[in-house]
């Protein structure tokens, strides 16, 4: 016997049975939306009858071209089942049964794929319907819309090619609207439509039912290999070889009269999440009426006046569906003569604010657990989240151009391109802020709108196309704006009168659904406004912090702390919930321009007394910054890095100073020149032809002891004030570039010493503080346990840490090989952006093991630009570390991350794991 390739919408039993019961394996096996119309069925919601044709049958035709042995055969025994179930007959022109067959994967990949309605409807069939229903325009509708998807679909011919023909029909009765046309005008459309194949593709429309049902599954099939399909694919990372399911389902009609229609909703409002039903509906209508965008649509609230008893089943059946899968649904039905009926759930997409929106009430409701509320959010879109807003001020005075349906949030400002083919060309090649507009949008345009920054419609509401596709890829959306007539031919749009054209500048406000002429500033989105999201950012703190998280040490999941210079950073690291400074980098000071010739003084001192000298004018600037500091991290530690870059980096630039004295030389001016000549020199002589790898970091400061010397009493003076002034300071003192060991001996009993005196100067008893080290030179990895006899930390530097493993210079790297490398496959990712697991990772892990051999309590951290990548954070989860540090903006991400990771890996020991 054949496997079994098709399944009953009742036989969600045996097909749990064959794939072992994971609701997951079964919507792989039947796609999302067969999964979901079995378990409509199932749980007694009225879906008509139909069975789905598996997505391994559709992997089978892709490896074969050919449908799999005994599935043509299954096809037909469940039709016969099906004309059973509804009383109806495929191809009798006396009590005919029309079926859609409708693709499906696994994955929803919204009109993606292909999908023909009205299956069954020939010359003879068409006959019958009419006497039965005695709704001849009904009847002839259908047909046509049948020749239409058909043609396009199966067999490939433009939709244009029906479009102008129709256009043309109506211009010449003088129609405005499809309503106008009467049954006789259907009836000569559907010839019209005929013809049209016979003439592109030279067959007569098939009349023999099954005919049209066999090739419509082998359509189906072939639109997983599409081209839009398979950019789609590409785009959200959706596997190739899943395939998608035939879901073959019983025409239901909804263009039957004033008594029927159709729609689609959403239980919560996908684009901001609150708890409302939300969407479109539209009487005597069929199916792809309301998802196309073309006609204008009802509000769903007004179909509770129109049909209160309807609406209510409606509601009762959409809350079910919301509470058995404990997530926002999206779904589609139709009215036939009062009839409701339920034809797709799935969980819908929505906005990153209605993603968190949700995510929390649904908690607050009882419906979902915290974790799994935390888990309902990504770290990219809390990103989105904060992205920059139009800045209101500016806004108010801009020259609003046109309003529409705010359909995914956001402020876009770009340069207007007509097509989806331009808008991609000069987003990706010309590297533009590209904002697409059109008319409205079809699957074909998606590769234009995911290389935009906006789009504008001016077709289409809420669940438009264009909207759908926005909200999933965050692109700042307005659709349905009416106004804004658009000239693809002279390639710009103009509203009353006021003309842009291809190429000027427009900002688009998903968030209000305006746009305006010319370009808006952006200002920084604020967290302190985000209600939900902080509850949301709280419940992944309190799961991070749980003892027994992780298993090993720390017991608990990471903490987030952040790279911070200045105060000002601080405060905001602090508001962003960061509890600890990762990383402050202390040259930064000394490029404040009433300091940087004080520097300078102090470079060039012939003298140990003269550096000393030009050091302790500097010392109360230092302390100050500290200060600062301090103050804004009440509480939690501060880790200060020690001077790193070589010193030349604070000198002028040698070549500009070389042409000015030449030209001092040549113009004969005395006055100054000594002494340019003198700083020429001591430039010269600082010239390294390699500083990454030269003298800076720990180096410096062994040749150099005294700029450390004075780092340190400024970092302990001004704890000592602050500890006197009642702030809890938690100095950690960072010695960069550390190679061996015995440089930390050199250094740091010199620096503890200094701390000390200080400490002692001040009276002060009891300062918690720490002194340690970057790990970020392979060396100090491989020999961390020797390192960490002195170091009482590390923090993984891992931009220096990568560089040196792979032996690249990042900028150089960056811009000469890496792209080559990660499309040639030689590198999966840029290195620089998420961690290198196998190289830099493993030398981080041997640190971490290493290093604990020797202390067992040391603090383990990261500081590097990785400490805000998901990815990179779950590697620092695994190895161990206490924290991530990471910019400030990047601390909520790496909040929910940590979350994540830590729940991933509940209660795991993960270092024996991996
Ligand atoms: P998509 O994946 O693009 O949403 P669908 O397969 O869901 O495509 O179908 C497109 C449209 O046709 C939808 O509005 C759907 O509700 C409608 N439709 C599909 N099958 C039927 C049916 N058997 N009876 C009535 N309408 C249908
Ligand atoms: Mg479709
Ligand atoms: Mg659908």
């Amino acid at each position: 016997m054949s496997r079994k390739w098709v399944y009953l919408f009742d036989e969600i039993a045996e097909a749990e049975e064959v794939v072992g019961g994971s609701w997951d394996a079964v919507r792989a096996l039947l796609g999302g939306k067969g999964a979901g119309l079995f378990d409509m069925t199932r749980a007694g919601v009225s879906v008509p009858p139909g069975f789905t044709v598996t997505t391994e049958a559709c992997n089978e035709y892709q490896g074969n071209g050919k449908f799999p042995e005994g599935m043509w055969e299954q096809e037909l025994t469940a039709l016969k089942e099906v004309e059973k179930r509804t009383g109806k007959k495929f191809g009798d022109p006396a009590n005919p049964l029309f079926v859609s067959c409708r693709s499906g994967a696994k994955f929803s990949m919204p009109g993606m794929m292909d999908t023909v309605l009205n299956i069954g409807l020939t010359d003879a069939t068409a006959d019958g319907m009419i006497k039965l229903t005695g709704n001849p325009r009904f009847v002839w509708d259908s047909h046509r819309r049948l020749v239409e998807m058909f043609g396009s679909v199966v067999l490939g011919i433009s939709d244009e090619a029906f479009e102008k023909p129709l256009a043309e029909y109506k211009a010449k009765k003088d129609y405005k609207h499809d309503i106008e046309m009467t049954a006789d005008d259907w009836k000569a459309m559907t010839g019209i439509f005929k013809t049209v194949v016979k003439k592109q593709k030279g067959i007569d429309f098939p009349q023999e039912p099954l005919e049209q049902l066999r090739l419509a599954t082998e359509a189906v099939f072939k639109s997983w290999n599409g081209k839009r399909a398979v950019d789609y694919r590409r785009a959200t990372g959706i596997p190739d070889d899943l395939g998608t399911a035939v879901n073959i389902v019983t025409m239901v009609f909804g263009n039957m009269g004033s008594d029927s229609g159709t729609g689609v909703a959403f239980t919560r409002d996908p684009a901001t999440g609150e708890r409302k039903m939300y969407g479109d509906y539209l009487l005597n209508a069929q199916g792809e009426d309301v998802v196309a965008g073309i006609r204008n649509t009802e509000k769903i609230e007004d179909l509770a006046k129109e049909m209160p008893v309807v609406y209510q089943q409606f509601l009762d059946i959409t809350t079910k569906l919301e509470r058995h899968y404990k997530e926002m649904q999206d779904v589609e039905f139709t009215i036939e003569r009062g009839k409701l009926w339920m034809l797709q759930t799935r969980s819908g997409k929505r906005t990153a604010k209605a993603a968190v929106k949700i995510a929390v009430d649904m908690a607050n409701e009882g419906l979902i657990s915290k974790e799994e509320a935390v888990l309902r959010v990504t770290p990219e879109q809390v990103d989105t989240l904060l992205h920059p807003q139009f800045d209101a001020k500016a806004k108010q005075s801009a020259e609003l151009y046109a309003k529409g349906v705010n359909a995914s949030p956001g402020a876009a400002v770009g340069q207007v391109y007509f097509d989806a083919d331009t808008a991609e060309k000069m987003g990706k090649e010309q590297k533009q802020d590209v904002v697409m507009v059109r008319p409205f949008t079809k699957p074909d345009d998606v590769h234009g709108m995911i290389a935009s920054k906006g789009i504008l419609t001016s077709e289409g509401g809420a669940t438009s196309h264009a909207a759908v596709v926005a909200r999933q890829f965050g692109i700042p959306c307005v659709v349905g704006a009416a106004m804004v007539k658009i000239d693809l031919d002279k390639r710009q749009m103009n509203v009353d009168g006021n003309v842009v054209k291809e190429g000027e500048w427009i900002s688009v406000d998903g968030t209000t659904g305006e746009a305006f002429v010319g370009k808006i500033p952006t200002v920084a989105a604020s967290l302190e406004e985000q209600t939900d999201l902080l509850t949301l950012l709280s419940w992944a703190d309190e799961i991070c912090a749980r003892p027994g998280i992780r298993k090993g040490w720390p017991e608990r999941g990471l903490q987030v702390w952040a790279n911070a210079d200045y105060p000002k950073d601080a405060r905001r690291a602090r508001s962003y919930g960061a509890v600890g400074i990762g990383l402050c980098r202390t040259e930064h000071m000394f490029f404040e321009p009433e300091r940087l010739p004080v520097v300078q003084r102090m470079i060039l001192a012939d003298t140990s007394e003269g550096r000393i000298a030009a050091l302790n004018e500097l010392l109360p600037f230092q302390r100050k910054d500290f200060d600062g500091l301090f103050e804004a991290m009440n509480g939690y530690p501060v880790i200060i890095r020690l001077i790193d870059p070589p010193l030349h980096e604070f000198m002028p630039d040698e070549e500009k100073l070389f042409e000015e004295v030449v030209t001092m030389r040549v113009k004969g001016e005395r006055k100054g020149l000594a002494e340019k000549e003198a700083l020429l020199v001591d430039i010269k002589s600082m010239h390294e032809s390699n500083p990454m790898m030269g003298l800076r970091g720990v180096r410096l400061s062994i040749v150099m002891p005294e700029i450390v010397e004075m780092q340190v009493r400024a970092i302990f003076e001004a704890a000592a004030d602050c500890t006197q002034r009642g702030i809890v300071v938690k100095p950690e003192v960072m010695i960069p570039l550390t190679g061996t060991v015995k440089e930390l001996e050199w250094i740091q009993p010199r620096l503890v010493r200094i701390a000390a005196t200080v400490l002692k100067e001040k009276g002060v008893k009891k300062l918690d503080y720490k002194f340690g080290t970057m790990i970020e030179i392979p060396r100090a990895a491989v020999t961390a346990a020797e390192i960490a006899k002195l170091a009482e930390f590390f923090s993984f530097g891992t931009n220096d840490l990568t560089q040196m493993t792979f032996g690249y210079s990042r900028d150089d790297a960056e811009r000469n090989f890496l792209v080559t490398y990660v499309e040639e496959g030689i590198l999966p990712v840029n290195p620089f952006q998420t961690l290198d697991r196998e190289g830099v990772g493993r030398l981080m892990q041997m640190a971490v093991e290493e290093g604990r051999k020797t202390r067992p309590d040391l603090e383990v951290g990261i500081c590097g630009e990785h400490g805000g990548d998901p990815e990179s954070i779950e590697w620092c989860h695994i190895i161990g570390n206490h924290y991530v540090s990471c910019s400030p903006f990047r601390v909520p991400i790496a909040r929910l991350a940590a979350a994540h990771v830590a729940l991933k890996y509940s209660g795991k020991r993960i270092a024996e794991d991996k």
